[in-house]
């Protein structure tokens, strides 16, 4: 299949003048919804992809994490659903949705689900739920009759469509939300399984980080004619978040710098990355015994304990989160001012996908990432990926003994240490979590057990499956006075 009208679109002005969600054809209670949100104007991805969405026609869209992306496809496939029902009347009590969103983890697939909700609030007859792993099948199953809207992961749906718990030969509407991530996941089977079962649709929106050539090729696959937007490139991302690098001699060294950062009192809500399931633990145990509010949240953790700590995030009960990568997916909370990245991402993207924890909605947020010598090759991938230096910073009373040498990535920014190198890292506490702690990340070859577990091995641990996920009011009405901020303001 081919791609048709190719455009590409450099940053979009938000500020000019159409991006009123008012200029969009949109049903009027949506837009009612949405001015309830606060939003006022559309966000870059919006103002593309809503009209071309409602023109028709398939869509591949880039465009990064934080930018508006969900309601940019949750609108105009909700007008549809409107149209198709304009006197608000009853469906049939069968689980035949007509919109489709595959989302690759349980959280993101949680939040969209929210965000969905918050969306067709007052609406009659427009009813959304959520197919994820990790829930139990009957109320998951109950809660699919006469859901119009299904957000879902692609394991725990094609378990149901093998139960014939659910039909999809009445899907019209495909999202694919995070397609490169549905990739390193280990999905691509179970996308083509999904695709043959809703092959008379009319429309499939693909969004994806990066046009990479596996996912130019998924593409070709899932879509026809596809418009391209490519709202995102890695260089030009997260200009809202300063980032920078802590340089250690050793893991004892970024403990105290973690501590150091997470005093400071600019911190709001803060996401400390750890490289394993076992480390995140570990640092959450530590923090906690030095006086930090601090709490893991990792994919071995049954899915009850996973949403509860989710939520506690979200009301700004946890202050700090140690989290792995998958499980932090998604995550969408305004409040976090701090990403830290403890232990270096298994992959560049990750880095990415991490810092966008932050800065959300168009405010600011920090980065920092800690790292001891022996890994900068890894900063120099990340750097090479972003296509940005990320400077090294020092804290007066703990810099590093050991200096970087040339040609490590972080370079040496605004007058602080760095420079010259003399080589070798002071030896000294290592290894306390690095060793014996499995990876979460598995990524090329198997599905990660976080989003996708064996089907015969689902834990269904206890949770009411209902229509209305806990994610949480990310895309909840602001108070007078409120948070949410236009994109287009500061
Ligand atoms: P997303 O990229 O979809 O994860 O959205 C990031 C954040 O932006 C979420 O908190 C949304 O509620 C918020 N958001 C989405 N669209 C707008 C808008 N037009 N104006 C202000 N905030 C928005």
């Amino acid at each position: 299949m081919t791609f048709s009208k190719e455009t590409k679109h450099g940053s979009h002005d938000s500020k000019s003048s159409g991006n009123e969600f008012q200029n969009f054809a949109l049903a009027a209670s949506l837009l009612k919804n949405v001015a309830e949100l606060g939003f006022t104007k559309a966000t870059p991805v919006q103002a593309q992809v809503i009209p071309a969405a409602l023109a028709g026609g398939d869509l591949l869209v880039s465009s990064q994490t934080g930018s508006g992306k969900t309601a940019a496809f949750l609108l105009p496939m909700i007008h549809q659903l409107i149209e198709g029902n304009p006197n608000n009347s009853p469906v049939p009590g069968r689980a035949q949705p007509k919109v489709l969103v595959l989302c690759p983890t349980r959280e993101l697939a949680q939040q969209v689900a929210a965000d969905a909700v918050n969306l067709v609030r007052g609406m009659k007859g427009i009813r959304i739920a959520t197919v994820m792993g990790g829930m139990p099948y009957g109320k998951q199953i109950q809660a699919l009759k006469g859901a119009l809207l299904v957000v879902a992961t692609p394991g725990r749906l094609l378990d149901l469509c093998d139960s014939k718990a659910i039909r999809l030969d009445d899907v019209k509407q495909l999202v694919i939300d995070e397609a490169d991530r549905m990739l390193d996941m280990g999905f691509a089977d179970d996308l083509e399984a999904i695709d043959k079962r809703c092959a008379g649709r009319n429309q499939t929106l693909m969004f994806s980080a990066t046009f990479a050539p596996k996912i130019m090729s998924l593409a070709n696959e899932l879509t026809t004619d596809a418009k391209r937007i490519e709202l995102a490139h890695a260089g030009e991302k997260h200009a809202n978040i300063e980032q920078k690098l802590h340089w250690a001699d050793s893991m004892s060294h970024k403990h105290k710098l973690l501590e150091h950062i997470l005093a400071d009192a600019d911190l709001d809500q803060a996401v400390v990355f750890a490289s394993t399931q076992v480390e995140s633990e570990k640092i959450a145990d530590t923090l906690r015994a030095n006086g930090y509010e601090a709490t893991a949240l990792h994919g071995a953790m049954p899915q009850a304990v996973r949403m509860r700590r989710l939520e506690s995030l979200r009301k700004g009960h946890t202050k700090i989160l140690v989290a792995t990568d998958v499980a932090a997916r998604g995550i969408d909370v305004p409040r976090i001012s701090h990403v830290i990245n403890f232990g270096l991402p298994m992959k560049p993207e990750d880095y990415t996908h991490r810092i966008g924890r932050t800065g959300r909605a168009g405010r600011n947020g920090v980065a920092i990432t800690l790292v001891e010598h022996r890994d900068r090759a890894k900063i120099r991938n990340i750097e090479r990926f972003t296509q940005q230096d990320i400077v090294a910073s020092v804290i007066a009373g703990l810099e590093p003994q050991a200096k970087p040498s040339f040609g490590g990535g972080g370079r040496p920014g605004g007058g602080r240490s760095g420079g010259g190198f003399g080589g070798g890292r002071s030896g000294g506490g290592g290894g306390r979590y690095g060793s014996g702690a499995r990876s979460e990340s598995r990524f090329g070859g198997g599905r990660s057990g976080d989003s996708r577990p064996a089907r015969s091995a689902d834990s269904r641990p206890a949770r009411s499956g209902d229509s209305r996920p806990a994610g949480g009011p990310r895309f909840a009405k602001p108070k007078a006075g409120g948070q949410r901020r236009n994109f287009s303001g500061s």
